[in-house]
């Protein structure tokens, strides 16, 4: 194989964004790019709640159905200079310049770019990992819908009392699938599958309050949705440990200077509670994918490596790191990069751009650090989207996340094929709004 490769790992929202960038800014042959990710879809993950909690009522979508909104075949989005291998990455080896794949076939790189993406972390609960399921990829959130679905056939023929489904962590990705969840059964209940009573959501944080990085208003607007859809919320309160269809909960530890008053968690006398649950759904945390830190990449806390703010690896001229595998420090605020999607796409276009530049002899740009609307669907045509000050719910908030689903895909696919593919979405998903 020719030296002068660029080697992308992941084609996620970073990875993918790299490889159209490049594929447009080198078209000489000179240079050969390759995209090396185990799944042959690019995964839009912001609807893949979408995929555990869409319509069970009669005549409901197939699975397959349901994961083609937000499946994209990978080696169709590209062109011809990128060359697509569906293969896992095993080895990563940056002082000899070479991946190692699951076929063992291996791949020496000039330039590397890093974009594998997280994996949740369990923050060490113990029995978390064993018994919670995640959304973690399209075959977690499968394996959500058929527990779930199970469930809903075992009520209907009688063989359970309720349906107990505890999630743990109330950022968005816990919001959103609670939301969509007590939807659907919602949903069913107007179908006369499922009464009143039937089911049990409980969504628990550890925080005092529901999405948590996002302003007092926005926390606000998500609790007072959730609650009047009947789900229970558990704030100030932690998961303790988990076992097969139990759970202990706790109050969370004080900081210093608070007192235990100061907590809102409802048993705080009583200082552990069990709880019967049926399914328990973790989406309380993710960190960096762990296959960098085994090969021997220095990380931080969450597994993440130290870049620059030109996407470089920390003392590594020729690898580059983005989205969720990169730790970047905004020095305005100190703070890092969130592990956004579309921080991964902003990071992607900056590494592009800088790859491109070091092999034409240009000069390389900066990250600029610009801040990210949040937009988060709440259950049926309903979200909350938050930018600077600007906060606004309801229909209009779906329609605006639903713009920029559409500006998304628009952005990887030529006009009609995403329109296609985005109002092909909107048709199956919205079954039970
Ligand atoms: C449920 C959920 C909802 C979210 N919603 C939003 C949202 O609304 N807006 C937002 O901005 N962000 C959202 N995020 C966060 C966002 O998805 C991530 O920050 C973003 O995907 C990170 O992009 P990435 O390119 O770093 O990694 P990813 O997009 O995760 O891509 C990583 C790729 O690497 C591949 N890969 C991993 N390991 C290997 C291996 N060993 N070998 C080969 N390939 C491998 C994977 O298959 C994947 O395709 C959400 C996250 C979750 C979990």
């Amino acid at each position: 194989m020719t030296q002068n490769n660029i080697v992308i790992l992941g084609a996620g929202f970073g990875g993918l964004r790299v490889a159209l960038d490049l594929q447009k800014k080198l078209p000489s042959p000179e240079w050969q790019i390759y995209l090396v990710d185990r799944n042959d879809c690019h995964l839009y993950i912001p609807l893949l709640y979408e995929v555990a909690t869409g319509y069970f009522g009669n005549n409901k979508p197939t699975e397959e159905i349901l994961a083609q909104g937000c499946c994209l075949n990978i080696s169709q989005l590209l062109g011809k200079r990128v060359q697509f291998l569906q293969d896992e990455v095993v080895r990563i080896d940056c002082k000899k310049k070479s991946i190692s794949l699951r076929d063992g076939k291996t791949l020496q790189f000039s330039y590397l770019v890093l974009a594998l993406g997280s994996a949740p972390d369990y923050f060490g609960v113990p029995g978390l990992e064993a018994n919670a399921c995640t959304f973690g990829g399209l075959a977690d959130a499968l394996k959500l819908r058929r527990r779930i679905s199970d469930f809903i056939e075992r009520k209907r023929k009688g063989e359970l009392s309720k349906i107990n489904i505890i999630i743990g962590g109330g950022g968005a990705t816990g919001v959103e699938f609670a939301a969509e969840l007590v939807q659907s059964f919602l949903c069913l209940k107007n179908y006369g599958v499922l009464r009143a009573g039937d089911w049990q959501i409980t969504l628990v944080e550890a925080l005092p309050r529901l999405l948590s990085v996002l302003s007092l208003k926005a926390s606000a607007l998500a609790l007072a949705r959730l609650e009047k859809q009947g789900v229970k919320i558990m704030l100030d309160t932690c998961i303790k440990s988990a076992a097969p269809g139990e759970i202990i909960l706790a109050p969370r530890p004080l900081k210093s200077g608070e007192k235990e008053n100061d907590l809102v968690c409802e048993f705080l006398p009583e200082h552990e509670k069990k709880m019967k649950a049926d399914l328990i759904v973790w989406a309380g945390g993710i960190k960096s994918n762990g296959l960098l830190a085994q090969c021997g990449l220095t990380t931080d806390r969450k597994g993440r490596v130290e870049v620059n703010a030109q996407m470089r690896v920390k003392d590594m001229e020729d690898v580059f790191a983005l989205g969720d595998n990169a730790l970047l420090i905004n020095p305005q605020n100190n703070q890092a990069v969130p592990m956004l999607a579309q921080a991964a796409i902003a990071e992607a276009k900056i590494a592009a751009k800088n790859i491109a530049s070091l092999i034409q002899g240009m000069a390389l740009i900066n990250y600029s650090f610009p801040e990210f609307p949040t937009a988060n669907p709440i259950g049926g045509k309903r979200a909350i989207i938050v930018f600077k000050n600007l906060i606004f719910d309801g229909f209009v908030g779906w329609v605006v996340r639903q713009a920029a689903d559409l500006r998304y895909f628009l952005s990887i696919m030529p006009l009609f094929a995403a329109l296609n593919f985005f109002f092909r979405g909107v048709r199956v998903y919205t079954k039970n709004d």
